[in-house]
C-alpha cells in the first residue's frame, strides 16, 4: 500500500471505451503501471494523494512523428517551401550537427514536449545514441530511430539492437528509411529485410507533398510513394508513414489492408504548405491515425494542442463540414490510437488497470477553458501547454505545477542556444 500515489477528485478521460468519462475520479498509481481506476475516494494509507480537483486526467499525448533535435534548428529557413527549405536551410546546417547536439536538442525538446502533456514520442533523427540518452534522462517514453537517406543501415539496426527495450523499457526502435525520393529501391528492399529480421516496425516519410508523388510516379512507372514502399516489403509487418497528405483511394485501401499507421502532422504541412492530409477518408478506410508535430524545424513549437485544434479545423474546411473529425475522435487519436500507431497500444494511451501510469492532468481553471460543457472539445478547441499541470511517465511524476522536474530547463536552453549560433553559421 505504501508504495500508492491516487490522483483524486479530476474529470477523468480514460479513453478507454470500456471504463469510459469518470468524473471526480481516482486513478492509483502503483510504481511504473496504474493499480486501479474508478468512482471511489482513495484508499486509506495511499503515500501520496494529488488533488486534481478542477481538472481534466487524461493518458498522455503521443506525439507520432518527430525529429526532435532539430529544436537546434528551429525557425532556420522560415518561410521556404520543402525541397527548397530542405536543401538550402535544413541539410547543410545538419551536415555540422554532432551527437552532443543532438543530445542537448533532443533533451530540450524532451522538456518542451512534457511540460505541453507529451508522454511518448517517435523520433527519426540521426546521432540516435546521444537522442536516446536525453530520452533516457528525461524520463520520456520513445521510440527512436535512425533516419536513413540510403545509408546508414548496418548503423541503424546496431542502435535497434542497442536500444530496444532500454532506458527500463521505456526506449522501442524502429527502422527508418527516411522516404521513397531519399532512398534508392533496392536499399527500401535491404531496410525492409532489416525491420524483420530485428522484429521492429518500419517508421518512413510518404506522400509529403504532390511534387514528391508526381516525380515518384514519374520514376517508378506510374506507382505512387505508398504503393512502391509496399512493393519493397516496408510494409510487410508493422509500419507507420508520416504525413500521408497526397494518397489516393488505392494508396488508403493499401495502407488499410497493410495495417499501415499514418502520423497526421497539420502544422507542419500547413508551414512547408504541403496541403491538408484526408484524416476523414484514412480513417473510414480502417487507416490508424495518430498526430505528431514533425521536427521542430518546421513546426517551430512541440506542443500538441495547437496540433490537435489544427486537425480538427483542417478536416472540417477539407470537407466543407463542420461535423467532420469531432473533438472526442481527435482526442482518441492523441492518445489511445496515438500508442497503437507506435506499438504501444498495449502499454499506454487509455487509463486502465494494468496500463504503463503515462497521464497528464490538466488544469481546467483558465478563462480560455470557463465553461467547459463538452470536455473532449473544451480541451481539443482551447486548451493550451500552460493549462497542463502535471505528468507522470511510468508512475514518475516528471512534470508539477508546470515545471519541469527531471530536466534542467535553464542549462538545456543555454547550451541549444550556443549551438544554434554555430550551426546556423554558414
Ligand atoms: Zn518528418
Amino acid at each position: 500500500m505504501a508504495a500508492l500515489t491516487a490522483i483524486a477528485g479530476a474529470h477523468v478521460l480514460t479513453m478507454d471505451p470500456a471504463l469510459g468519462e469518470i468524473p471526480g475520479g481516482t486513478v492509483l498509481i502503483d510504481g511504473p503501471t496504474i493499480a486501479s481506476v474508478g468512482p471511489e475516494p482513495p484508499p486509506q494509507g495511499a503515500a501520496r494523494v494529488v488533488d486534481g480537483r478542477g481538472c481534466a486526467l487524461l493518458p498522455g499525448l503521443v506525439n507520432c512523428h518527430n525529429h526532435a533535435a532539430m529544436a537546434l534548428l528551429r525557425g532556420h529557413g522560415a518561410d521556404l517551401p520543402l525541397m527548397r527549405w530542405l536543401q538550402e536551410a535544413i541539410w547543410p546546417a545538419e551536415e555540422r550537427l554532432t551527437g552532443e547536439d543532438v543530445y542537448w536538442g533532443t533533451l530540450l525538446a524532451c522538456a518542451e514536449m512534457l511540460r505541453a502533456g507529451t508522454t511518448a514520442f517517435a523520433d527519426m533523427y540521426f546521432w540516435m545514441d546521444d537522442a536516446a540518452r536525453a530520452v533516457a534522462e528525461s524520463g520520456m517514453r520513445g521510440v527512436l530511430s535512425r533516419g536513413m537517406a540510403g545509408r546508414s543501415l548496418e548503423e541503424a539496426a546496431d542502435f535497434c539492437r542497442r536500444w530496444q527495450g532500454g532506458a527500463e523499457g521505456r526506449v522501442t526502435t524502429m527502422i527508418a528509411p527516411h522516404a521513397e525520393y531519399t532512398c534508392p529501391e533496392p536499399f527500401l528492399r535491404e531496410a525492409a529485410a532489416a525491420a524483420r529480421e530485428l522484429g521492429v516496425p518500419v517508421h518512413v516519410h510518404a506522400s509529403e507533398t504532390a511534387g514528391e508523388v508526381a516525380a515518384c510516379r514519374e520514376r517508378h512507372g506510374g506507382r505512387s510513394p505508398v504503393r512502391v514502399l509496399a512493393d519493397c516489403g516496408l510494409f510487410d509487418g508493422p509500419a507507420l508513414a508520416a504525413h500521408c497528405v497526397h494518397v489516393d483511394a488505392g494508396d488508403i485501401a493499401l495502407l488499410a489492408e497493410r495495417g499501415v499507421a499514418v502520423a497526421h502532422n497539420p502544422v507542419s504541412n500547413c508551414k512547408l504548405a504541403s496541403g491538408v492530409a484526408p484524416v476523414e477518408a484514412l480513417l473510414s478506410g480502417g487507416v490508424t491515425v495518430g498526430v505528431g508535430t514533425d521536427g521542430p524545424a518546421s513546426t517551430d513549437a512541440l506542443g500538441m494542442w495547437e496540433e490537435l485544434r489544427l486537425a480538427g479545423w483542417l478536416a472540417k474546411v477539407r470537407g466543407g463540414d463542420a461535423a467532420a473529425l469531432p473533438a472526442r475522435r481527435i482526442l482518441e487519436m492523441a492518445t489511445r490510437d496515438g500508442a497503437r500507431a507506435l506499438g504501444l497500444g498495449e502499454a499506454c494511451g487509455r487509463i486502465a488497470p494494468g496500463l504503463r501510469a503515462d497521464l497528464v492532468l490538466v488544469r481546467l481553471d483558465g478563462p480560455h477553458l470557463t465553461p467547459h460543457p463538452d470536455l473532449p472539445a473544451g480541451l481539443v478547441y482551447s486548451a493550451r501547454d500552460a493549462d497542463v499541470d502535471s505528468v507522470w511517465v511510468d508512475g514518475r511524476l516528471l512534470v508539477r505545477g508546470g515545471e519541469v522536474l527531471s530536466v534542467d530547463l535553464q542549462r538545456a536552453r543555454a547550451e541549444v542556444t550556443a549551438r544554434a549560433a554555430r550551426l546556423l553559421r554558414a
